[in-house]
């Protein structure tokens, strides 16, 4: 007999990629797809997923794991538990943060969180850079050297007081980043908004979990991102807008782009699926919902779906940033804190992709391509993964998951695979849930069982993506002339 040619084939799906879709087997060598087709020849292995939608494994490029903020909490993932729980639903590649604070050596920092990862892993991964220290050291020895080393991308802080960077700050990150080629992450709200909001309403006497909600104005949105807006102008360095949460911000990102300004912008699950309503119920229990920005009004969900539909929004993330209802995470400053005084953030690596399934493919608004290319392709493209990751093609790591489309799921509240012993989503009935993920080629997680290891997940090397000058050209000179269009000869 003659010997299989390939290790693995996956026979007779529906192959679903952001270009189309089509009936196909893939066949799988190692750890990538090296054929698709119809009636490929036998594998080793054959997996029969007739009747079933193949997609790309899904990229997360926006979760915080085992992240230390700045209060000195923890949050309540490691990367074990995170990756686990993403791996569950589907998602084979996550971005989470190795997080600077003032004072801390970068390089530090990052080694740090390479040592946590190795350990726990089990999805790839790679790493969003956050400053909230440039210093000159900082931008001049450090950044160029994790640069060479494979960190394409950093985040800064437009808020939060120990976080934030002021204008004059976000310029110098942004003028380093153009000169190494990186992708630079915002988030962007106005500070002194939040503070003078927060303040008055705790002075009022209004301090419960609701109350956050006002505390984070929507005009602070719509004024951070223009402002970003024009910085990133003024420097023509990409800029990527992270969760786009109301009406106002969409318009601002999509007024930037249509100007020409190299604007990418994002939002995330929870904005397009809930609301604040969800944090008025009594006591303490709307704390489970307090995420920045909060989420907003369904007129705001509307529009942020619509900008999805027009592409003034090019992805989805989760914002995984988990913290238990107790003295360890949104309780740690007493059981009846006011609103200024709870962690900021809820889980969701392992649902993104199931929710988005349901509301975009079994629901269909937006449909199967849309659903792939917000989710994984355009993450990938983005983050410079692509197209090692975040689609299906010759030569892609084989990152699959088979979806039983037909499979009803009503999501309970209590805990899931990640730490913080609670979902958002309890009540929430969703048809479509993933059977098989496949990372690399090996099967990771079967009917919601994680067969992973721990550490199993590899770090992804790459460059800033669609940010990224053409490679080997010299970076940029300051000069005011040329970048600048001043009207005068440098002496
Ligand atoms: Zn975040």
């Amino acid at each position: 007999m003659e010997e299989a040619r390939y290790d693995l084939v996956l026979r007779g799906g529906r192959v679903a990629t952001a270009a189309g879709c089509c009936e196909a087997d893939i066949a799988i060598s190692g750890e990538v797809i090296v054929a698709l087709g119809r009636d490929l020849p036998a594998g080793r292995s054959e997996l029969d997923v007739r009747g079933r939608i193949v997609t790309p494994g899904g990229v997360d490029p926006h979760c915080h794991i085992e992240q230390l903020a700045a209060s000195g909490l923890r949050n309540a993932d490691t990367f074990e538990t995170a990756t686990r729980a993403a791996l569950a639903g589907g998602t084979t590649t996550v971005i989470p943060f190795a997080a600077q604070h003032v004072g801390m050596s970068l390089a530090e920092v990052v080694a740090d969180y390479h040592a946590r990862a190795r350990r726990g892993a089990m999805a790839d991964y790679a790493f969003h850079l956050i400053l909230a220290d440039p210093r000159p050291e900082v931008l001049r020895e450090e950044l160029p050297a994790l640069a060479r080393e494979g960190h394409g991308s950093l985040k800064l802080f437009m808020t939060y007081d120990r976080l934030r960077v002021d204008d004059e700050q976000l310029l110098d990150v942004l003028w380093t980043a153009r000169g190494l080629g990186l992708m630079v992450c915002v988030h962007a709200e106005n500070h002194g908004m939040i503070r003078f909001m927060g303040r008055r309403l705790v002075e009022a006497g209004y301090t419960a979990p609701r109350y956050h909600v006002p505390s984070h104005p929507r005009l602070g949105e719509a004024e951070a991102i223009g402002r970003l807006a024009a910085l990133s102008a003024l420097v023509d360095q990409p800029v990527m807008v992270f969760h786009v949460s109301t009406r106002e911000g969409v318009a601002a990102v999509q007024r930037a782009r249509g100007e020409g300004v190299k604007m990418f912008a994002e939002t995330c699950t929870q904005y397009l699926l809930l609301t604040s309503e969800a944090l008025d119920r009594p006591g303490i229990e709307g704390a489970m919902w307090i995420c920045s920005p909060p989420l907003r009004e369904p007129a705001d969900r509307e529009a942020l779906w619509w900008g999805l539909e027009i592409g003034a929004l090019q992805c989805v993330s989760s914002d995984h940033a988990p913290y238990r209802m107790d003295a360890s995470g949104k309780l740690a400053r007493g059981p009846e804190p006011s609103f200024r005084e709870i962690a900021n953030g809820m889980p969701g690596i392992e649902l993104r992709l199931p929710l988005l399934f349901d509301a975009m493919v079994s629901r269909g608004r937006l449909g199967l391509e849309r659903f792939v290319e917000l989710t994984a392709t355009a993450p990938a493209r983005i983050y410079d993964l692509f197209p090692k990751k975040g689609t299906i093609a010759p030569g892609a790591d084989a990152d699959l998951v088979v979806w039983d489309a037909q499979r009803s799921v009503r999501i309970e509240q209590g805990p899931r695979y990640d730490n913080a012993g609670y979902t958002p989503y309890a009540g929430f009935e969703i048809r479509g849930f993933p059977e098989l993920v496949l990372r690399r080629g090996e099967v990771v997680a079967e009917n919601g069982v994680v067969l992973a290891q721990p550490g199993s997940g590899r770090f992804l090397p790459r460059g800033g993506g669609q940010a990224a000058r053409p490679r080997g050209l010299p970076a940029p000179e300051f000069d005011p002339a040329r970048n600048f269009g001043a009207r005068l000869e440098p002496r």
